[in-house]
Order: structure tokens, then C-alpha cells, then sequence
């Protein structure tokens, strides 16, 4: 048995029994016995069954909340507006069964149709930051386009998982759909990647580790999609409402304790607009509340492990001057204190890694050629911000930066209905909205011929 701690207090929150090899080879078993008669549920079956899960997951959303919460050490306001999204996930796949998908193209001699078949079995591999979230993002898709599933959730944050298989049971999904393994990435997650009953695997994680399973899905020629890590810019330009900016820029990096693919931790600032702008940052990053997840009011908690800690201090104090040092609690947890280095240059450690920690580095900017040539120069593309009140300049510069996900004049990036994924190494495929259903699918070709 191994120990799930909890961040905030270093204490365990329960005890797993680890998979080995075994147990995932059974659990793809399963899942292939299962497949041919849920690719056959009929769609409006489908759906409702899977409008079915989004109620019984929606009954659930404060235990799960409170878990994640707890394990993860996010704050409780967070794991709440999570389980919101998870419910959403599968409420919007829900409707994927019965809509049309496929095409009709006249061809001589007779016509041919386009159908979209599932794959089969899908081995889905997700992080310890978003785990129910992230995982909701492969399930529904995959599930609503007549997949089934094994899911391998991190070692340090199993739980919502395996409440997730639970309940996915208890409403009615048949037995052998959804499969939670439990265990290490280099055995189980490894394992679903070579098995050659695994016809794809959606990873989120980070490069290194994406790197390794696309090289080991190659020799199966899996399908696979990896949604990988980020190191966002976030633009600011000196006409912006500099005020606005400043006041969300910290939740762009802070939240979740930094350990986000979108922390938007690179903050591009308009070299005129420097000094004001991070006056108002001091302000925002000062009245942060860092502290105790299970509080209503807290907006950041504890790192996720030790080892994260000591990983995110070994960029603090390196290059870059410390502008910007807010509060963490003594004693037991994982804490550490947002912290805001300035000014950093695009070549210094802090500003080229992902920290995956609440560190965001100011980088002054002379004008928009030099903005979005430091916002390219990085191996990552996965979110990033503009801030500036020139609408032309805004979509000029959207147009140019290589990045997947972008807002304007927010530091918003996941929606349920709109594509979500990276440029370069954070990544390829997409999650959410329409174009998660095409990496969950094959597309077939049927000529029908007619005689004429
Ligand atoms: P990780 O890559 O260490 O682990 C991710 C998952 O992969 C875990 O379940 C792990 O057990 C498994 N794994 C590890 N080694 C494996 C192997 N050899 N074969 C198969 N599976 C293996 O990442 P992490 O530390 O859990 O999460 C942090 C990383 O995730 C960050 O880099 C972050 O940017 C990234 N991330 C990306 C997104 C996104 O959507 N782009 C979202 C969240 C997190």
C-alpha cells in the first residue's frame, strides 16, 4: 500500500494499492470485452446514459470537491468551480451521440459516405494538478464516440478517480467501460502505452514525459495526443487598463499554486508602462490570500509535494532580483509565497523552464515587433494574454503569437465548447469543443455503388 498525503498538512489522506502490470493488462481486458457492446448502446441511449453520469457526478460535487481539494491542496472555491466543469464535460458530449457527423459525396458510379467509428479501447494518463478535470476532458469525449476506457490517474492524486469509477457504475454505465488503474507512470502508464489492445492514449503531463510515450506508442502505431506543458506569455501593452491587468495578472499565475500548463508566467510589460504597472501588481499579490484550502476565502494553497517545493525554490534568487514576495503560512505544508522576479531577461532560467509554482517573471518590452518575438522564444505554445485597448494591434498580435489558446484582455483559456491545446512542445491535438470528438475517432470511407 502506498500513502496519498495531503499538501496542506503533510499528513496521509488515505492509503492505495498500487497496479502492476498485471492488473492494467486485466483492466484492458475489460475494457475490450466491453467494447463491442457500448460502441453498440444506440445514441440516444448513449446520451442519456452519459446526461445520466453528468447528474449523478453533479450530486456529488462537494465530496469531490472537498477530496480534490484536499489531496491536490488547491482551494476549496477552485475544487468547486472543477466538479462545475467535470459536469459540464460530459452534459456537452452528452449531446455528441445524436448529432450527425459524417458526409455524403457524390463519386461516379455510385455515392460514398463518411461514418466516424470509435477506436476502441483508450488509455487516458493524467497529471496530479487538475485531476478530475483533465480526466473529464478525455472521458467524455472518448465515452460519448463509443470507446471504452482505462484511466490512469498520478500516483499522488488517485482519489477523485476511483470515486469517479464508483459513481460511474452506480449510474448505470455498464462494467468494463470505465477502468481506473491505479499506479506508477513507468508501470502502468508505460504498459498501457506499449499494450497492443490500447488503440490510443491521451496523455496530459509534462514534455519529457509526452516525449517518451509518443516514441513508445510508435511501435504500435497508436494514435495519441499529448497536451503537454506551457511557459505563457502574458502581453501588456502601455495603453491597456493597466489597473485591470495588474489586478488579474497574479490568479494567472498564482492560481492553483502555479501549477498550471496556462500560467500565463511570463508577464510582457510595455518598458513605459513598467513602473506603474507593477505598483498595482505589489498591491494584487500582497492581498492574496494563501493559506488553509478547506477556507472559503482562500485563493491559493500549498505545492502539491516536497520535492515541488524544493524544484520551484531552486529558480528564486538565481538570475533576476525578487521584485515582488507575498505571504505563505509557517509550519506543516508544502507553502511557498508568490513571488514576482523583475526585471528578468527571455534568457534566464526562470523565464525558459516551467517552474510549475506560483514564480512569475516581468519582462519589459520596447514595442510589438519585440513583444511577440519574446513571446515566440520559447519551446512552448500552449495559452498566453493580450492586454491593450488598440483592437486592431490585439488581433494582429493573437494572429502572430504560436500558441493554441489565447485571450484578450482576460487570462481566461478552458471552456468546455472551445478547442484547448498547444503549438510546438506543448503538444498536439485538442482538447474540449468539437475537435476533441475527431482524436477519439477514425474516419471511414463506404462507397455504395449505384449502377449509374
Ligand atoms: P508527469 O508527466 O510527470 O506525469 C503525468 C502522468 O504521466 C502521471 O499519471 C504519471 O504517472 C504518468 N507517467 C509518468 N511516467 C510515465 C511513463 N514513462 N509512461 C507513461 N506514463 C507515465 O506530469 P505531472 O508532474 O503529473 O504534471 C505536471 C505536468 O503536466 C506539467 O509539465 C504541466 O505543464 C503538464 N500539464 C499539462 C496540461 C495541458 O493540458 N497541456 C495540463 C496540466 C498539466
Amino acid at each position: 500500500m502506498t500513502q496519498v498525503l495531503e499538501p496542506a498538512t503533510e499528513e496521509a489522506l488515505a492509503e492505495v494499492a498500487p497496479a502492476g502490470v498485471e492488473e492494467t493488462d486485466a483492466a484492458v481486458a475489460r475494457a475490450k470485452a466491453a467494447f463491442p457492446a457500448w460502441r453498440a448502446v444506440q445514441p440516444g441511449d448513449r446520451a442519456a446514459l452519459l446526461r445520466r453520469l453528468a447528474d449523478a457526478i453533479d450530486g456529488a460535487r462537494e465530496r469531490l470537491a472537498t477530496l480534490e481539494a484536499r489531496n491536490v491542496g488547491k482551494p476549496i472555491s477552485d475544487a468547486r468551480g472543477e466538479m462545475g466543469m467535470v459536469v459540464d464535460s460530459f452534459r456537452y458530449y452528452a449531446g455528441a451521440p445524436e448529432r450527425p457527423t459524417g458526409d455524403t459525396i457524390p463519386v461516379a458510379g455510385g455515392v460514398a459516405m463518411t461514418f466516424r467509428e470509435p477506436l476502441g479501447v483508450v488509455g487516458l494518463i493524467v497529471p496530479w494538478n487538475f485531476p478530475l478535470t483533465i480526466a473529464s476532458w478525455k472521458l467524455a469525449p472518448a465515452l460519448a464516440a463509443g470507446n471504452t476506457v482505462v484511466l490512469k490517474p498520478a500516483e499522488l492524486t488517485p482519489l477523485t478517480a476511483l470515486e469517479f469509477e464508483r459513481i460511474a457504475l452506480e449510474a448505470g454505465i455498464p462494467e468494463g467501460v470505465v477502468n481506473v488503474v491505479v499506479g506508477a507512470g513507468r508501470v502502468v502508464g508505460q504498459r498501457l502505452v506499449e499494450h497492443p489492445d490500447v488503440a490510443k492514449i491521451a496523455f496530459t503531463g509534462s514534455t519529457e514525459v509526452g516525449r517518451g510515450i509518443a516514441e513508445g506508442a510508435a511501435a504500435t502505431i497508436k494514435r495519441v495526443t499529448l497536451e503537454l506543458g506551457g511557459k505563457s506569455a502574458n502581453v501588456v501593452f502601455a495603453d491597456a487598463d493597466l489597473e485591470q491587468a495588474a489586478a488579474s495578472a497574479p490568479m494567472a499565475v498564482f492560481a492553483n499554486a502555479g501549477q498550471d500548463c496556462c500560467a500565463r508566467s511570463r508577464i510582457l510589460v510595455e518598458r513605459s508602462a513598467v513602473d506603474r504597472f507593477m505598483d498595482a501588481l505589489e498591491e494584487a499579490v500582497e492581498a492574496l490570500r494563501v493559506g488553509d484550502p478547506l477556507e472559503e476565502e482562500t485563493e491559493m494553497g500549498p505545492l502539491i509535494s516536497a520535492a515541488q517545493r524544493e524544484k520551484v525554490a531552486s529558480y528564486v534568487g538565481e538570475d533576476a532580483p525578487v521584485a515582488i514576495r507575498g505571504s505563505a503560512p509557517d509550519g506543516k505544508g508544502y507553502w511557498f509565497p508568490p513571488t514576482v522576479l523583475c526585471p528578468v531577461s527571455n534568457d534566464d532560467r526562470a523565464a525558459r523552464e516551467e517552474i510549475f509554482g506560483p514564480v512569475a517573471s516581468v519582462i519589459p518590452f520596447r514595442d510589438e515587433a519585440e513583444a511577440i518575438r519574446v513571446a515566440n522564444d520559447t519551446i512552448y505554445g500552449l495559452s498566453g494574454s493580450i492586454w491593450t485597448r488598440d483592437g486592431a494591434r490585439a488581433l494582429r498580435v493573437a494572429r502572430a503569437i504560436e500558441s493554441g489558446v489565447l485571450s484578450v484582455n482576460s487570462n481566461t483559456s478552458v471552456r468546455v465548447a472551445t478547442p484547448f491545446g498547444g503549438f510546438k512542445q506543448s503538444g498536439y491535438g485538442r482538447e474540449l469543443g468539437p475537435h476533441a470528438l475527431d482524436h477519439y475517432t477514425e474516419v471511414k470511407s463506404v462507397y455504395y455503388a449505384t449502377g449509374s
